[in-house]
C-alpha cells in the first residue's frame, strides 16, 4: 500500500469528521499519557536508564552484524532455523514456503508490525490460509476488515459499540446469539472463540520485541499471552522481526524492558515476556517442532549508512510518540495510510516507501517536540521531520505556494528586526479579529486552514519575544535540544560512552554465554519505589508481594512442599472449582491422592480450569515470576488454564532481573527451550481502554511462597 497526497489530504478530512474516532482517541491518549506519567515518575533513574538505552540501541548499530551473526550461530545451535529477507516480497515468500512445508491449513499470528509491513496477511489470504489474528485488537480489526491504527494498541479507534455489532455479526454462527454489550461479556467471547483456534493451529507467527545476541533467544512482550500460545501449541513457530531487533546480552534487554513497558502502557513489566531459543528439546513436553526466524533488512540497512536517519532504528516501536503527538491525537492512525503511524511513522513511511509516495508526511507535525520529550531511546524526531521538509523544500516537490511560504519564513526568520515587527503586528491583528470570541474560525485568505473543525485560539495580543523582553509568564519552551543524528554522534563510539579499543564482540566468544559482557559502562541499578513507599524501606521478599499483588496477583506462604496438595484442595472447594487440575510433573511426587485430589501430570491440553507449575526465581523489583521450560516444566501449564499458581521457595527471590539471569547462567548450557518472565495475570485493554482480566491466558495468578 503506497500512501500518496491526494488519500492522506481526503483520510484526514474523513477523520476529523468521525466523532466516534475522537472519542475513542481521547479516552486512549489520556489513559496512555497519565500511565507513563505515572510509571516514569515511579523511577527516579528514569532519565539515566534512557541514556543507557541510547548507549545500548547505537551500540549494537555499529556493530549490528557481529551481533546478527552472534545471534544466528547461538539459535542455530539450539536447532532453530533462520532466514534472512532483503525485502518485503522475500520475507513472504520465506512464510509461505514455511507454511506449505508445513501442510499448514490454519496459521494463528501474534500482533507483528514487521508482519504488516511486508504484506504477510494478505499474503497468507491470498493462498488460502485460515489466517488468524489472535491479539485481541488485531482479532477486532481483522473482522473488521482494517489495518491498525496504532502499534500497540490496533483497535483503538473503535468503540465498545463497533465491537458489539462486529462480533454479532461474526460470531452469530459460532453459536453467540445474543449481542453482547459488556466489556467483560466481550473479553470472554473473544476468549472462548480464539480458544479452539490456538488449539488446533498448525503455524503459529509472531513478532519479536528483541533478539538477544547472547543465547539466541528472540524474545515477545504481550500482556494478554496469545503470543504465547501462537508460539507453544501449532507444530511451527515462525518470528518475523526486523534485523534491528538484535541486542548484546540479557542485560541490555532488561534495560529496554524497563523502557518499554513504562513508555507503552506505564507498566514496570506486562504480564509476559517470553524468551524463546529454538524448536522442542529432545525431553520437553510441549513447544513447537520447528522454530524459524525470518530476519527482515526491508530498507533497514540503506537507513543504517544514512547518518541523519540512522537514529530510527533505535526505535522500540512503544507508541509513545503516537499517544504524545497532538496530531496523531487528531486524525488517528488510518490517515497516515501505511502501517507506521503518529510521528514515527511520519518518519518512517518517507523512508521506507519513498518521500515521493508520502510527501504530506513530514509536513505533518507542529514540530512541539513532544514525541522526542517521551521517546525512551530519544530519537530526534522532530528534527528528523525537519530534514525531510528541508529536502523536500532543495527538490522542489513541494508546491509553489508552500516553497514561496518557506522562503518568505527563510527571508524574515533570518531579519530579526523584521521578524519582531511582523510578530508583534500579526498579533495584534489576529487579538483584534478575535476579540470577544475566544477562538478564531475563520481568516481571510485562509479558510483552507480551517477546514475539517480547526481553529485557532485568539492570541493575547502581545509576541513572545514582547512578553519574554518583560519576563512575562512565558512558559519553558517545551522543546529539548536533542542530539542530531549523525552530529554529535558523528564523533564516533566515544559519543555514546563505548571506547575505540573495546574487543570485538566476536572476540568474546571464548568467555562464554557473556561473551560481550563489559562493552556497555556500568550503571548503577537504582532501587525501585514501590507502592507503600520507597523500594529502599521494604526488603526484597516484602517488594515482590507488593509488585505482584500490585498487578492483581497474590501471595500465599505455604510452610513446606509437603503442604502443597492440602492447601490446593482446600483453594479448589473455597473457589468452588472442581477442576481439571494439571500438575507439572516436577511435582509429581507429592501426596496428591492423600488430599483428595486426581491431576494429570503433564501439559495442558486446553480444557484445565487449574494449572500448577513451578518458578526458578521470583524478582523482587517487579514482583515478576521466572519459569523455565523442561522435561518436567512444560510452558503450557503457565498459559491454558484459568487459575495459574505456581510455586516458589522464597530462597530464590531475587532483587532484580539481572540476578536472575546470573543464577539462570550458573546452571549451564543449554539454555532452556523458553523463559517466561510472568508478572500478574493475562490482561488486555484492547477494548475502550478498559482493563480485563484473562483476555487468552489464566485469569488468575497466585504464587505459593514456600518458607
Ligand atoms: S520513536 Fe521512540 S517513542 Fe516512538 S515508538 Fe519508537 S521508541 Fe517509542
Amino acid at each position: 500500500m503506497n500512501p500518496s497526497t491526494g488519500d492522506f489530504k481526503a483520510r484526514v478530512r474523513v477523520a476529523l469528521k468521525d466523532r466516534h474516532l475522537a472519542q475513542a482517541l481521547g479516552r486512549a491518549r489520556d489513559g496512555f499519557v497519565l500511565k507513563r506519567r505515572k510509571a516514569v515518575d515511579a523511577r527516579p533513574d528514569f532519565e539515566a536508564l534512557r541514556d543507557r538505552g541510547v548507549a545500548i540501541r547505537d551500540h549494537t548499530l555499529d556493530h549490528l552484524e557481529d551481533y546478527l551473526d552472534q545471534f544466528i550461530r547461538a539459535f542455530e545451535a539450539q536447532g532453530g532455523q533462520v532466514h534472512r529477507a532483503a525485502d518485503a516480497e522475500q520475507a513472504r515468500r520465506i512464510v509461505l514456503d514455511i507454511c506449505a512445508q508445513a501442510d499448514a491449513r490454519r496459521v494463528t499470528k501474534g500482533k507483528s508490525m514487521v508482519a504488516e509491513e511486508v504484506g504477510l496477511n494478505e499474503a497468507l489470504d491470498d493462498d488460502g490460509y485460515d489466517r488468524v489474528e489472535t491479539d485481541l485488537g488485531e482479532y477486532i480489526i481483522q473482522l473488521a476488515q482494517e489495518t491498525p491504527s496504532h502499534i500497540i494498541a490496533p483497535a483503538v479507534h473503535k468503540t465498545r459499540e463497533q465491537i458489539t455489532e462486529l462480533f454479532h455479526t461474526h460470531h452469530q454462527e459460532l453459536g453467540f446469539k445474543e449481542r453482547t454489550t459488556s466489556i467483560p461479556g466481550l473479553v470472554n467471547e473473544a476468549r472462548s472463540v480464539l480458544r479452539e483456534r490456538f488449539l488446533t493451529a498448525d503455524v503459529g507467527i509472531t513478532g519479536a520485541n528483541f533478539l538477544v545476541a547472547e543465547n539466541g533467544a528472540s524474545v515477545i512482550v504481550t500482556n494478554e499471552g496469545n503470543g504465547d500460545l501462537t508460539a507453544t501449541l501449532p507444530r511451527v513457530h515462525v518470528t518475523v522481526t526486523g534485523i534491528e531487533k538484535v541486542v548484546p546480552t540479557l542485560e541490555d534487554m532488561t534495560t529496554l524492558l524497563r523502557l518499554l513497558g513504562r513508555s507503552a502502557t506505564g507498566q514496570a513489566m506486562t504480564s509476559y515476556t517470553t524468551l524463546s531459543t529454538g524448536p522442542r528439546r529432545g525431553d520437553d513436553l510441549d513447544g513447537p517442532l520447528a522454530h524459524h526466524v525470518v530476519l527482515v533488512d526491508n530498507g533497514r540497512s540503506g537507513m543504517l549508512t544514512d547518518p541523519r536517519y540512522r537514529a530510527m532504528l533505535r526505535c522500540i516501536r512503544c507508541g509513545a510518540c503516537l499517544n504524545h503527538c497532538p496530531v496523531y491525537g487528531a486524525i488517528g492512525g488510518h490517515a497516515y495510510g501505511w502501517v507506521y503511524p503518529g510521528p514515527m511513522g511520519s518518519v518512517l513511511t518517507p523512508l521506507n516507501r519513498g518521500l515521493a509516495n508520502a510527501p504530506d508526511l513530514p509536513q505533518a507535525c507542529t514540530l512541539n517536540g513532544h514525541c522526542a520529550e517521551v521517546c525512551p531511546v530519544k530519537i530526534p524526531l522532530p528534527e528528523m521531520l525537519r530534514g525531510l521538509r528541508e529536502y523536500q523544500f532543495e527538490q522542489r516537490v513541494v508546491g509553489r505556494g508552500s516553497r514561496w511560504g518557506g522562503w518568505l519564513w527563510g527571508q524574515m526568520a533570518s531579519r530579526p528586526g523584521l521578524y519582531r515587527s511582523v510578530a508583534r503586528w500579526s498579533a495584534r491583528t489576529l487579538a483584534w479579529l478575535g476579540r470577544g470570541k475566544g477562538v478564531l474560525r475563520r481568516l481571510p485568505m485562509a479558510s483552507g486552514w480551517f477546514s475539517g473543525g480547526r481553529y485557532l485560539p485568539v492570541p493575547e495580543g502581545r509576541s513572545f519575544m514582547e512578553m519574554w523582553g518583560k519576563g512575562g509568564g512565558v512558559p519553558d519552551s517545551p522543546l529539548t535540544p536533542t542530539p542530531l543524528p549523525g552530529g554529535e554522534r558523528g564523533s564516533g563510539p566515544q559519543a555514546t560512552g563505548f571506547s575505540d579499543d573495546l574487543p570485538s564482540p566476536r572476540g568474546g566468544e571464548g568467555s562464554g554465554m557473556r561473551g560481550v559482557a563489559g562493552r556497555v559502562p556500568e550503571f548503577p541499578l537504582t532501587r525501585t519505589p514501590l507502592p507503600g513507599g520507597e523500594r529502599g524501606s521494604m526488603d526484597t521478599m516484602e517488594a515482590f508481594q507488593a509488585g505482584l499483588e500490585q498487578v492483581g496477583g497474590t501471595v500465599e506462604w505455604i510452610e513446606q512442599p509437603d503442604d502443597i496438595p492440602r492447601y490446593l484442595s482446600g483453594f479448589m472447594r473455597q473457589q468452588g472449582l472442581r477442576g481439571p487440575l494439571v500438575v507439572a510433573p516436577a511435582l509429581a511426587y507429592l501426596d496428591w491422592a492423600g488430599a483428595g485430589l486426581e491431576p494429570r501430570f503433564g501439559p495442558a491440553q486446553g480444557d484445565e480450569t487449574v494449572g500448577l507449575s513451578r518458578a526458578v526465581c521470583g524478582v523482587g523489583e517487579t514482583g515478576t515470576l521466572v519459569l523455565t521450560s523442561g522435561a518436567d516444566d512444560p510452558t503450557t501449564l503457565n498459559f491454558l488454564p484459568e487459575y495459574h499458581l505456581v510455586v516458589l521457595s522464597s530462597a530464590d527471590v531475587v532483587d532484580c532481573l539481572e540476578d536472575a539471569w546470573t543464577r539462570l547462567r550458573a546452571q549451564g548450557q543449554p539454555w532452556p527451550r523458553t523463559v517466561n518472565l510472568i508478572t500478574g495475570p493475562s490482561r488486555t485493554a484492547d477494548v475502550e481502554q478498559t482493563i480485563q482480566l484473562g483476555a487468552h491466558g489464566p485469569r488468575s495468578l497466585r504464587v505459593l511462597l514456600i518458607r
